[in-house]
């Protein structure tokens, strides 16, 4: 294949991840966009085999080919097991895994120039080594914490601002030693306190927060292909490198605000905040339980239901019962729709794509911005495994983990209800108050039991 051949297919393939993004954007045209970028990276990396013309005709083949499928034969059942409650963690695990080779990449092209390389191409590698080391070691510890391999509480240390600030001097004099006088060693000892900045720098990050440094380091990997095409002087590595870079970006400012945080707070917060209070004594308010049965009768005779789905319909994998007994009181004469909090379950447009799953249609979701003024005139809310995106301690406890993530204002509602297991706090660990209101039934039991209960009861009256 000629140059210009190579070239202009890879500009296809280019185009196709910018038509991937733009599939992406909704969640109508997702699986096409998905489609779509997965035929860009299958055409860039056919090429790179048929492109035969000078130095940058790929050389062991079969090798590459072997790595090949050593990588769909672990990735693919992974990516086929993974539950949806699993994908965070996942995906830290992929973008990781995607830093390290760009990294280990530069560091072999730049071995293989020698006294070649330009400053210009050395800049580029010390920034791929340091950014990819950070995003593979800092990925690492996301998805062992996510996978609560290791607690997902912040981790701080004494003098752990002083370490990490000494850390980041070392990786700055260690990367102005190899641009200034090249050699392997001083860029290895760069790569090593860039792999252990990357630990220092998520340690600390506190389990709500994680999803949002899974999303930086994303951005880091995608600066660091970018940086990576740069030294293979590869077109196409430059473009999608920065398109990862940038939606990275994009989506880790939008997940910041969607949980009302700052990015510094969220990096930095461990190492300012104050420990928790707690008052120790074991609860003892009461609290109202009711049957399905109970349930049923308050749907039943509601003119308006607002359902709000959180990470525990995920887990109990209620997606389709819930649109069952959406369907069934829609049949009724009764008005449903269901809230959708942006950060609800544990990735961004987690309960989209639950819902989607079910073929819940797009018009009955409504986003959290356009439902809470309806909320004074709901007679019930059904919060099906929810609880911090409904916590009103967002609104009203300063110094709460969650305080100031925009909520449902669920609480405004006329009856509430919630179906979970216990009286175990969500995510961000801890209490809602909303579970000891006089307007709030509490369902216990798996989500997708009591919602399969709740529609028979349903169908009986
Ligand atoms: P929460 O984690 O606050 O609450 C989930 C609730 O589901 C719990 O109360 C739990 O109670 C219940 N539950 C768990 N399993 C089941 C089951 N099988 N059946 C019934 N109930 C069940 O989830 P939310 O969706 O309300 O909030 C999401 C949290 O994740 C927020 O803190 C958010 O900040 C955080 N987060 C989300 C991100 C995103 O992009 N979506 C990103 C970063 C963080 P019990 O154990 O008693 O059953």
């Amino acid at each position: 294949m000629s140059r210009n051949l190579y070239d202009l297919i890879g500009l296809a393939a280019g185009i196709c991840f910018i038509l991937a993004l733009k599939g992406l954007s909704s969640p109508k045209s997702a699986r096409k966009g998905n489609l779509i970028g997965a035929l860009g990276a299958t055409i860039a990396t056919v090429i790179v085999f048929l492109y035969t013309n000078d130095a940058k005709a790929l050389n062991n083949q079969t090798l590459i080919l072997v790595a090949i499928g050593f990588g769909v034969l672990v990735g693919v059942p992974a990516a086929r097991k993974v539950q949806m409650t699993e994908m965070p963690q996942l995906v830290a695990l992929f973008n990781g895994v995607g830093g390290g080779a760009a990294a280990l990449v530069a560091l072999v092209e730049y071995l293989k120039l020698g006294d070649e390389a330009t400053v210009a191409i050395v800049v580029a590698t010390v920034f791929t080594v340091i950014v990819g080391c950070i995003s593979f070691s800092g990925s690492i510890i996301t998805f062992l914490k996510l996978q609560e391999l290791m607690t997902t509480r912040p981790v701080v240390f004494p003098f752990g601002r002083q370490i990490i600030a000494l850390t980041l001097i070392g990786i700055l004099l260690s990367g102005g030693w190899v641009i200034a006088s090249g050699g392997t060693t001083p860029l290895l000892i760069n790569g090593l306190l860039s792999l252990i900045f990357g630990v220092l720098f998520v340690l600390p990050v506190g389990g709500a927060d994680v999803p949002i440094v899974i999303s930086l380091l994303n951005a880091f990997t995608g600066l660091t292909v970018a940086a990576s095409g740069y030294v293979l002087q590869t077109t196409l590595l430059i473009i999608a490198g920065t398109l990862v870079g940038a939606s990275g970006t994009i989506l880790t400012k939008l997940m910041a605000e969607a949980m009302g945080r700052s990015l510094f707070g969220t990096l930095f917060g461990a190492f300012t905040a104050k420990p928790q209070q707690s008052s120790g004594e074991a609860d003892t308010r009461p609290f109202k339980s009711g049957s399905a049965d109970d349930v049923a009768i308050l749907l039943n005779y509601a003119q308006r239901v607002v359902i709000v789905p959180g990470f525990g319909l995920a887990v109990a994998q209620a997606q389709h019962t819930v649109r069952e007994l959406a369907d069934l009181l829609s049949k009724k004469g009764v008005d449903v729709a269901y809230g959708i909090h942006p950060v609800a379950g544990r990735m961004p447009g987690h309960m989209n794509v639950l819902l989607a799953e079910a073929n819940v249609p797009y018009e009955q979701l409504i986003e959290m911005e356009e439902i809470n003024p309806t909320f004074p005139q709901t007679d019930v809310v059904l919060v099906v495994g929810a609880n911090d995106v409904v916590n009103p301690a967002a609104k009203n406890t300063p110094g709460c983990p969650i305080y100031g993530m925009p909520i449902l204002d669920v609480s405004l509602a006329v009856n509430v209800i919630f179906l979970k297991r216990s009286m175990r706090p969500g995510f961000a660990g801890i209490e809602n108050k909303l579970l000891f209101e006089a307007k709030t039934t509490l369902l216990f039991g798996d989500a997708k039991d009591s919602l399969t209960k709740v529609v028979s009861s349903l169908k009986s009256l």
